[in-house]
């Protein structure tokens, strides 16, 4: 069966970016969804081979520039991968997408030449994991100013307090923690951002047990006790912290956005197909039926407006020219819409839509995680409202 997905991406990227796309969309095919259920079912994160056949595949420097040992490629194929993973697994897909627009990223924006030859070539064949060390128990979307605190000891840093939340936590190398160094400073001036290499002393990581969402995903907890750096561990300007950590959520909301494109894409074919198998009521498919169709139709518009949308922000990304409320509208409306209709596709499947082999229950509980994960969408509406506001 031909995806709806594929139909619109052919009309919208170049051909070269049509055949990466489907390359990895055949090994999602071939390498993830056929083992899909049993990781589930036996509560495994992503396994370490199907994350080394991700770094075989260059997957983890696709943005990264050839001269640092990447790809070479762009915010683009960020995207393709995100759609072509999350057709099968939100959670396999945010695995090198938040090694590359949380864990990379901040480095290629902010990063010295001297951290970016340090670290960019082994980030991109996926040797190395930075995680995206912003949240905190008692700091979410509230986090411009961090309770993990940084004190200047002689010509080092020592950093305390927790970060949670932590995607790829278990693989990490280094997590960038955004910490409390200038506290009587103007508000977005009061936070730096370090480089802290996960087996620093004083580093503790730690799964959050009880994730029912994104299941194959890592997410830790990371305890910094007493963690003592080097004042070159400081990526970006010192008391620019929250500027590093907002500069790279713009490219991190139009991954997310992606993810629940992929949702969607998955539950509009599975419906599509489903609603014509199903026969009920004179031996006839329930696709018969305008209620149904009107769901099936409804999911395609979300599609196909929602590509259409995200490839346009794409290219304003690496024009540089994407505003942060543009980030944030997409990720909004991508992530409602996907997990409004996924409610409504299941229920046009009826009861066999709660079993895990059918699939729309995982995207179901994935598209969860993007109405709240890099901003909640509630509070990002505060952002994109304040140009509405100017008169
Ligand atoms: C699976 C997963 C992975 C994650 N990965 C990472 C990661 O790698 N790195 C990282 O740093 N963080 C990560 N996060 C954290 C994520 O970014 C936060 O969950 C998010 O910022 C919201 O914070 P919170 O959960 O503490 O909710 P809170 O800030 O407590 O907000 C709760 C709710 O209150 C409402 N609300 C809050 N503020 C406002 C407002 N201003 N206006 C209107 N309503 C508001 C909203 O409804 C919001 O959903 C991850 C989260 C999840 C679930």
């Amino acid at each position: 069966m031909a995806r709806r997905i594929d139909n619109y991406l052919k009309d919208l990227i170049p051909a070269e970016k049509m055949a990466f796309y489907e390359a990895v969309r055949d090994f999602s095919d071939s390498e993830i969804a056929p083992h899909l259920l049993h990781w589930e079912r036996s509560h495994s994160l992503v396994p370490n081979s199907c994350i080394q056949a991700m770094g075989d595949m260059g997957l983890f420097g696709l943005p990264i520039a050839e001269a640092y040992g990447g790809q070479g490629g762009d915010h683009t194929d960020l995207v393709l991968m995100g759609l072509a993973l999350a057709y099968h697994s939100q959670a396999v897909a945010i695995t090198p997408g938040a090694a590359i627009s949380l864990g990379a990223k901040p480095l290629q924006l902010c990063g010295s030449e001297a951290q970016k030859q340090a670290h960019l070539p082994a980030l991109a064949k996926g040797e190395r994991m930075f995680v995206f060390g912003l949240s905190e128990p008692g700091r979410g979307s509230d986090a411009a100013n961090p309770q993990v605190t940084a004190v200047k000891k002689g010509d080092r840093w020592v950093l305390n307090g927790e970060k949670c939340w932590s995607t790829n936590a278990r693989w990490a190398s280094h997590v960038v923690v955004h910490a409390l160094t200038n506290p009587t400073g103007p508000n977005g001036k009061r936070s730096t951002c370090f480089i802290v290499p996960m087996n620093q002393k004083g580093v503790f990581y730690q799964e959050m047990q009880g994730k029912k969402v994104w299941e194959q995903s890592s997410t830790g907890s990371i305890m910094l006790e007493n963690v003592e750096v080097p004042h070159d561990a400081i990526l970006g300007a010192e008391n620019d912290g929250f500027k590093v950590m907002v500069t790279t959520l713009n490219g991190g909301r139009l991954f997310i956005a992606s993810l629940a494109l992929g949702s969607l894409a998955f539950a509009l074919d599975k419906c599509r197909v489903y609603a014509e198998e199903r026969i009920q009521f004179d031996d006839k498919p329930i696709g018969r039926f305008q209620r149904v169709q009107d769901v099936i139709v409804d999911m395609d518009i979300a599609l196909e407006s929602g590509l259409t949308w995200l490839l346009h922000l794409c290219r304003l990304y690496e024009a540089g020219t994407l505003s942060r409320e543009q980030a944030a509208k997409i990720k909004v409306e991508c992530s409602r819409r996907a997990s409004d209709l996924i409610v409504l596709a299941m229920e046009i499947c009826g009861g066999v839509a709660c079993f895990d082999e059918f699939g729309l229950i995982r995207h179901h509980n994935d598209l969860f995680v993007t109405r709240v994960g890099e901003g909640s969408n509630f509070a990002l509406k505060d952002l994109i409202v304040r140009p509405l506001r100017q008169a």
